[in-house]
């Protein structure tokens, strides 16, 4: 039997509920901030990735699914959706009439990673993002959207960690305060640091190796390297979460793994999901636009793990699963083939329904609307026909009435309205 790729899955009935729920619910929440959706294409030229995200980072490194197709073009399936989105924004001038433009989409991303608990290999990301703005104030605005999107899913345990990654400007002076500090410690960092310091020191913030951690736990603080106007911008950044009653943790090791962020990063994490648990991660990646061929136009965005966010509330109670309204039994082929029009036209009217389309006998065309956990059973035999009307049975109170077949659909609504 073929099973599936590990560390993929699927999200069943009873499960998809919830991420309806999310979804729907982080929709209304970005449409009514003047977001507006686009959807991209799952696999891009592999070059956009490595472009964008870097050749020195996990993703570009080892977590990529890269395959040339049948005439040899080296293509990517997405491993997250920014780089993609900056493509759509440069190819088709969407900043030509204003520059301003918020986005989001929502859809699966896929990175090779060692398959465990919160980590996929075909996972599941909502995105935000903002082109034009340079102003701390847009930073802002996105971690409010996530603070309320998770007190909206009434997710509590969840704390917002912000950070300054400086500017071309003043980001060399503090590598070089980082290289410093690192080589001090060399001995006890892993061998993948050792690597990284060379040629991506900051990612050496960023590894999960407890050992680094700790011989880290000293390094200099960014904050403290930062040019006047990244200093202003953090301190606007700071002020409005503030007076939007958002807490956040200044946190000086949060650090981004793609090197076109600058300025703004953060990432919410919670202390419910163990090891993986950063539920969001964003920041402000004013360069990116201009090294893929657009205009140097600043942007910021975030990522939600959907998947991430689905296991934080998946104890919660979701009862957005509609009850069934009418399970349709009928008796003999010639009130099947009217009982099947009938269902049809309820489905249309909005009134969910289910029937037996096999040839069971009344009874266990009854058990089945009770496992439906019908509302009402409609029947329908030869003798209701000839009487010109049809049984219908409230399943709760097990009263029956009788309703003319003229006009059926408006008649059982007006029952069922009751
Ligand atoms: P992590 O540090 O957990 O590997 P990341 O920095 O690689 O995360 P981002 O690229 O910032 O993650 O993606 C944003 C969010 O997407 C993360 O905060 C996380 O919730 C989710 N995410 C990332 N990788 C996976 C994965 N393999 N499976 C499930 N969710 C993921
Ligand atoms: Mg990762």
């Amino acid at each position: 039997m073929i099973q599936l790729i590990r560390g993929f899955k699927d999200i069943l009935p009873g499960e998809v509920e919830l991420w309806q729920k999310i979804e729907k619910t982080a929709v209304e929440l970005l449409e009514d901030f003047g977001f507006k959706e686009i959807r991209i294409p799952i696999m891009e030229r592999t070059e956009l990735f490595a472009r964008s995200i870097g050749e020195d980072t996990d993703i570009v490194e080892k977590e990529m699914y890269t395959f040339p197709d049948r005439k040899g073009d080296l293509l990517t399936l997405r491993p997250e959706a920014t780089a993609s989105i900056v493509r759509s924004y440069i190819q088709h001038k969407l900043y030509a009439q204003d520059p301003v433009r918020k986005f989001y989409t929502i859809g699966p991303m896929f990175r090779r990673e060692r398959p465990q608990k919160g980590r996929y290999r075909q996972f599941y990301q909502i995105n935000a993002e903002i082109f034009g703005v340079d102003s701390a104030l847009a930073d802002a605005q996105l971690i409010f959207i996530l603070a309320t999107l998770f007190a909206r899913l009434s997710v509590t345990d969840v704390q917002s960690h912000i950070n300054s990654l400086g500017c071309p400007a003043c980001r060399p002076n503090f590598k070089q305060s980082l290289n410093q500090f690192l080589s001090g410690v060399k001995d006890r960092l892993c061998a993948d640091c050792n690597r990284r310091q060379i040629r991506n020191p900051l990612r050496v913030l960023d590894c999960k190796v407890p050992a680094c951690k700790e011989a880290i736990e000293g390094v200099p603080s960014i904050l403290d390297s930062l040019c006047p106007e990244c200093h202003r911008q953090f301190e606007i950044l700071k002020n409005a979460l503030e007076r939007l009653d958002v807490p956040y943790i200044v946190d000086k090791r949060l650090v981004r793994g793609l090197d076109y962020y600058s300025r703004a990063t953060f990432e919410i994490k919670t202390g419910l999901l163990g090891a993986q648990d950063a539920v969001a991660g964003g920041g402000r990646y004013d360069g990116l636009v201009k090294t893929l061929g657009g205009p140097d136009l600043p942007a910021t965005g975030f990522a939600i793990g959907f998947d991430r966010l689905a296991e934080l509330i998946a104890d919660s109670k979701v009862d957005n699963a509609r009850q069934l309204d009418i399970f349709v039994a009928s008796l003999g082929e010639k009130s099947r083939a009217l009982a099947f029009e009938w269902s049809c036209a309820f489905g249309l009217a909005g009134i969910q329904v289910e029937m037996d389309m096999s040839n069971r006998s009344l009874k266990s065309q009854m058990k089945r609307a009770n496992k439906f956990a019908a509302k009402h059973t409609l029947i329908v035999g030869e003798n209701e026909l000839e009487q010109g009307a049809v049984i219908l049975r409230n399943m709760a109170t097990k009263d029956q009435v009788s309703i003319p077949i003229e006009n059926l659909v408006e008649n059982v609504k007006a029952k069922l309205a009751v």
